[in-house]
């Protein structure tokens, strides 16, 4: 009865369609999948379709891109109303946002290496939020790096030259409206220091009084060390603790339900929430 409530299909970084990933979750014995692209729901209605054939569970999320105090944090919604005014308009200013930063990126990479625009917008799905892995994908195609990864570790690093920020919003911001949405707010792998800094401990409590829900701390960027502290921290303030895969298909190394989610906290979230329910599951 596996629970693995954060995966990403072509609507944002993953590799598959949403009915690629439902249908992948439930041959894997997955019983409630999370799905949740980065700033997007366009994957939603295919899910929910998927979702229903196979006779698996499904939560409705998404990934929001923030920034805290320079630091990149990720939060998860869940459940929230899709038409929700502001964080709909959020999203969506975040997503034309990323086109131009990912678009000059690339201008900056293809003063050397053979990598193109439109090179780079075919390897991501239509309507997809594009980024970094986009670029990746372009560079693997061109032979420039081995894989994603690769990609990361070298070019596309937020050390590199050719790395532009993304204009984001502040996770105390992203809570709010999560919250007005009928979502439930989740901190994505809060201690993925190989991404970079990581938010001190005053910003997360800044986001627990913010009306921060929950903490994913089973996720293979928390180190097993900080893990531990999570937990502690989620405890003291009675927060929703989930664990996750983080799956995006080929994407990257991570596999569906490597790290799960207790059924009691599903239960606690899917109660939690008022903007859309829980399907099936
Ligand atoms: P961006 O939001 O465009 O700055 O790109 C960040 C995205 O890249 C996140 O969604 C991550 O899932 C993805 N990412 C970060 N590190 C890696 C990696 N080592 N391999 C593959 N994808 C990565
Ligand atoms: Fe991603
Ligand atoms: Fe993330
Ligand atoms: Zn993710």
């Amino acid at each position: 009865m596996a629970i693995d409530l954060h995966t990403h299909s072509r609507y944002s970084d993953g590799t598959q369609s949403p009915g690629e990933l439902v249908a992948e979750a439930a041959q894997s014995g997955i019983a409630v999948l999370g799905l949740t692209d980065h700033d997007t729901t366009a994957g939603w209605y295919e899910a929910v379709a998927a979702a229903r054939s196979a006779g698996i569970g499904l939560v409705r999320g998404m990934e929001i891109s923030c920034r805290y105090e320079g630091i990149s944090v990720h939060l998860l919604s869940y459940l929230h109303d899709p038409d929700a005014a502001e964080l709909t308009a959020t999203v969506t200013d975040a997503r034309r946002a990323r086109l131009v930063r990912t678009r000059t990126m690339v201008e900056r990479l293809a003063e050397d290496y053979p990598v193109t625009w439109e090179g780079v917008l075919a390897h991501a799905g239509e309507e997809a939020t594009i980024g970094r892995p986009h670029i990746a994908d372009a560079l693997v195609a061109a032979g420039v790096v081995e894989d994603r990864s690769a990609a990361f570790a070298g070019l596309l690093t937020t050390h590199s030259k050719y790395y532009v920020s993304l204009p984001t919003i502040s996770p105390i911001e992203a809570i709010r409206m999560v919250r007005e949405a009928g979502g439930v707010s989740v901190f994505a792998h809060p201690r993925a220091s190989m991404r970079g800094r990581t938010v001190p401990d005053s910003g997360v409590r800044a986001m627990i009084e913010a009306g921060l829900d929950g903490l994913e701390v089973d996720h293979r960027d928390n180190p097993p060390s900080a893990r531990v502290k999570l937990r502690d921290l989620a405890e003291d303030h009675d927060l929703l603790i989930t664990g996750s895969s983080d799956y995006h298909g080929t994407g990257k190394p991570n596999r569906l339900a490597e790290h799960t989610t207790d059924p009691a906290m599903l239960e606690r979230l899917a109660a939690a929430a008022s903007g859309v329910p829980l399907i099936g599951g």
